[in-house]
């Protein structure tokens, strides 16, 4: 198939890319000779993390060079919503402000709450105006295309079998159809061991038993999103009618597992990493929910910083003076907790709240917050992690619930120059041979249970006095 680039446009969003910063040798050309030369697949839903790790880069690299090319207006944003039952993605958003709470799976005939880490698959495909892919138009792909390169996941690998998600179903494929409205079609098949006859949209034929030569005839009906019935058979020949009882054209897909398949997901963005990325809260950060529409997510990072001694400076030295030493600490803080992959998410009055991918970060973040020279100011940190979920709030990401409110009383608990974290957050970096050494250096932590407003069941937390 021929490939039409506009080619005018390209130069210039690469040149616009190029100087967005500065990159290593050959990291823009490389990508634009992909963009004119790639196959379809190639420039479609491109794993930003896995596209700079098999060329030498760090994932974060790959994050940051997609980013930028979204913003020069070479890429677009694919938020792909996946189910984890059968690693369908169910639908491609254009956004954060599209997503959902909740989301339908075709193969699975159910709905599911969708959360940020696990749901929410982020990928980048070239923009049509600059090259047009036959995925563009989903609807007019092969079934080929259609199920093993769109519909499902190419981030998944099935445990235990060492092969994609995509290339086990290319292999025990059964049908591949469309079933026009009210219509029917047979299929021969040949069910050699016991297992499933599942697929899109959601089939059931459960083998088991001694196999059979007899030819049994099944007929399944399609109504309602689902075909039913949904029988049990030994394996062996089956001649199986299927029936569009609806008016809709369908695109039917049926396969064969012998094995419940588990799913292992290769490295990739998912919709937790991206909102605290620094670079995308920069750069695209005009993203947000849609009013009224909380996204959980699963497992958040949440730093509190307070100053102590602002308020007797404001009366010492006035408003005004008070106020230029209390944003340069701001400040200084922001630059730490981007230089440590985390976002500010907001700032109330003298308090930071950002939030983090991985507790590791806010740790370092934290820490460093302190010891970075405030003057008079004694920095108080608190940190927790769970889950919570995202909200607009003023047309800005922000983050709400128990965790949020549990990382904030966590930071009032810290005196000046102290970091409090609770067991959750040190259960996870005490792994980390150089966060928890950073964190001993201070002093052994104690575990102590402290009674916090507004939450039922004494919280556990280690205090660390950094000055
Ligand atoms: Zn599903």
């Amino acid at each position: 198939m021929s490939i039409t680039v506009d080619t005018t446009q390209l130069s210039e969003a690469l040149s616009q890319l190029e100087g967005a910063r500065a990159w290593p040798a050959g990291l823009i050309e490389q990508l634009g000779e992909l963009i004119r030369e790639g196959t379809d697949e190639a420039v479609f839903q491109i794993n930003p993390v896995s596209y700079a790790t098999t060329r030498g880069h760090t994932p974060e690299l790959g994050i940051e060079l997609f980013l930028h090319a979204a913003r020069a207006g070479l890429m677009q944003i694919d938020w792909s919503l996946r189910c984890c039952g059968c690693g369908e993605l169910v639908a491609n958003r254009g956004g954060l402000a599209q997503l959902d709470r909740d989301f339908y799976c075709d193969s699975c005939a159910r709905s599911s709450a969708a959360n940020l880490d696990e749901n929410v698959e982020i990928a980048f495909t070239v923009v049509p105006s600059i090259r047009a892919l036959r995925f563009h138009a989903p609807d007019s792909l092969s079934h080929e295309d259609y199920f093993f390169r769109f519909r499902f996941s190419r981030d998944i690998v099935i445990r235990g079998l060492d092969k994609t998600l995509t290339s086990f179903l290319r292999e025990q494929v059964l049908v591949l159809t469309w079933l026009e409205p009210n219509s029917e079609q047979v299929f021969e098949l040949d069910i050699p061991e016991e297992g499933w006859v599942v697929g899109h949209p959601r089939t059931m034929i459960t083998t088991f038993g001694a196999p059979t030569t007899e030819v049994r005839e099944l007929t399944l009906d399609y109504r309602d999103r689902a075909f039913e019935p949904r029988p049990e058979l030994a394996p062996g020949p089956v001649r199986l009618t299927l029936r569009n009882s609806t008016q809709a054209r369908v695109r039917v897909l049926k396969y064969f597992t012998p094995i419940v398949t588990y799913f292992d997901y290769l490295p990739h963005l998912n919709g937790r990493r991206l909102l605290n990325n620094p670079e995308f809260r920069r750069c695209l950060g005009t993203e947000v929910v849609r009013p009224g529409t909380g996204i959980p997510v699963k497992d958040c990072t949440l730093l509190f910083t307070d100053l102590r001694g602002s308020t007797a400076m404001y009366d010492l030295i006035g408003d005004n003076a008070a106020f230029e030493l209390v944003t340069e600490s701001f400040e200084s803080m922001a630059q730490i907790v981007t230089r440590c992959g985390g976002v500010v998410v907001k700032t109330m009055g003298d308090a930071i709240m950002a939030s983090f991918n991985h507790p590791a970060d806010g740790v370092r973040a934290g820490l460093q917050i302190i010891l970075n020279d405030h003057g008079e100011l004694q920095p108080k940190v608190g940190l927790h992690r769970g889950s919570c979920i995202v909200v607009n709030q003023n047309d800005m990401v922000d983050y709400f619930g128990q965790t949020v409110n549990i990382a904030a009383r966590v930071q009032n608990e810290a005196a000046g120059n102290e970091l409090c974290l609770t067991e959750a957050i040190w259960e996870d970096v005490r792994e980390d041979q150089a966060v928890a050494a950073s964190l001993t250096e201070f002093g052994e932590l104690h575990r102590e249970l402290r009674a916090l407003k507004g939450v039922t069941e004494a919280v556990p937390l280690y205090r660390v006095r950094v000055r």
